[in-house]
């Protein structure tokens, strides 16, 4: 089948291509996108054939094309590079771009009705009914990657939905779940980039340690399944093995549990809908001897109450949260904000989005969501202004 990976150069795109190249002749690989390492996207677009590798940076365009000389590979590079890339008939496409510039080449790949493997959460976070309404009309496939979401998909199968009393994603806690709350405003941007159990990309790492990803996994779970925000819960799971929960109206729990190795759930997406034999470690049970789960602390983590309240005024409250959050990492990763001062810099961009920027019950499009998603973003900006003021 046809293959294009979209965020071919990070955590997950490379996990992708790890299960590919596994086995080269099941798969064509169409086009490979990246950004700033075109070492590696050079690498992989020689190696698997692709027939375009495209670089978001428009700066990069001259090294690119440079380095894929005498292969007949094409280079290619910005964001409507991207999006042409992601048109290209294929058979399957990973969606594994990193924050909100995911939304408009996995918008365009699913326009052409094929079938796209979700790990951007943030397509759906900021645009989630728009999202699902052109998967259908396109007659498109999604699939998760997300794990929870994978897990849960993977226990819904046979399932009727309309029997699901509730949906329970699992979270690690993150690199600072023992830490002592007095201490999280004192963490280093290194020390929230070392995750106990998975190995990720930096922002999703970090978006872990603080919970903003299990806030955006809830979000995730709502718009995808389509479940009321009432009927979703997280629940802390150090072990990181049972990865979701669905609960039925039988009182039944059906729990999907694996290692912590990305490859199963797009190994999962990439088979669908059989199973193929992958290479990831197995769980031995015995081994681990015990499973613990507690309630988060919403102390702890104010993202989850974030994510309820977005859930809640619905419309583009996601498209806001997402960019906020965005610039509060950046921010943080940078070294101008505390860890603890995330959560305040997107809890105050939303107060004053919900005053007058009209989130709530605009009609979606994509250039609404794109120009809220900018707006959210001079927003924050300004509250981490404020929240540098001396007072
Ligand atoms: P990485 O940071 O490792 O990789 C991100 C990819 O996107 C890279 O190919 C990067 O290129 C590219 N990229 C970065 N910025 C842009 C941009 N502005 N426009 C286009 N491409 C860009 O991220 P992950 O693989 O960790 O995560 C990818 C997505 O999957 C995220 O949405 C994340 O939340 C989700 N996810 C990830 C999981 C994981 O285990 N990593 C688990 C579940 C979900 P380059 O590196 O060349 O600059
Ligand atoms: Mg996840």
């Amino acid at each position: 089948m046809r293959v294009s990976i979209l965020g071919a150069t990070g955590s997950i795109g490379q996990s992708t291509i790890d299960l590919i190249r596994r086995q080269p002749e099941r798969h064509d690989v169409v086009a490979l996108t990246g950004g700033r390492n075109i070492a590696q996207l050079v690498r992989d677009a020689r190696a698997l054939k692709a027939q375009v590798a495209v670089t978001c940076y428009p700066g990069l365009y001259a090294d690119l094309k440079a380095a894929l000389s005498g292969t007949g590979i094409e280079a290619a590079a910005g964001p409507e590079a991207l999006i042409e890339a992601a048109a290209r008939p294929a058979d399957w496409i990973m969606s594994a771009i990193v924050g909100a510039a995911g939304l408009a080449p996995g918008m365009a790949a699913l326009g052409q009705g094929t079938t796209l493997a979700l790990a951007n959460k943030e397509t759906l976070v900021c645009a989630g009914p728009l999202v699902m309404r052109t998967a259908k009309a396109a007659g498109a496939t999604l699939l998760p990657v997300d794990s929870e979401h994978s897990a849960v998909f993977q226990a819904l199968v046979g399932e009727d939905i309309g029997a699901v009393e509730k949906v329970i994603i699992t979270a690690s806690g993150g690199a600072f779940r023992d830490r002592p709350l007095g201490q999280l405003s004192g963490v280093t941007v290194a020390e929230a980039s070392a995750h106990p159990n998975w190995d990720m990309g930096q922002r999703i790492t970090i978006d872990s340690a603080s919970m903003f990803n299990k806030a955006l996994e809830l979000i995730e779970t709502r718009e995808f399944f389509g479940v009321a925000p009432e009927q979703i819960e997280a629940v802390i799971h150090p072990e990181s093995l049972v990865h979701a929960l669905v609960q039925f109206r039988d009182g039944g729990l059906m729990a999907h549990l694996g290692a912590p190795d990305m490859r199963h759930a797009i190994g999962y997406a990439l088979n669908w809908p059989e199973r193929a034999h992958l290479p990831v470690p197995r769980v031995n049970l015995a081994e681990v001897g015990a499973l613990t789960f507690r309630a988060p602390d919403e102390a702890r983590y104010p993202a989850l109450r974030l994510a309820r309240e977005v859930m809640a005024a619905g419309g583009l409250a996601g498209a806001a949260f997402n960019a906020a959050k965005e610039v509060a990492l950046d921010a943080f990763i940078a070294g101008r904000i505390r860890f603890t001062d995330m959560a305040p810099v997107v809890e105050r961009t939303l107060t004053q989005m919900s005053s007058g920027d009209g989130l709530e019950n605009a009609p979606l499009s994509l250039d609404k969501v794109l120009q809220i998603d900018a707006l959210a973003r001079v927003r924050a900006k300004e509250a981490i202004g404020t929240l540098m003021e001396p007072s």
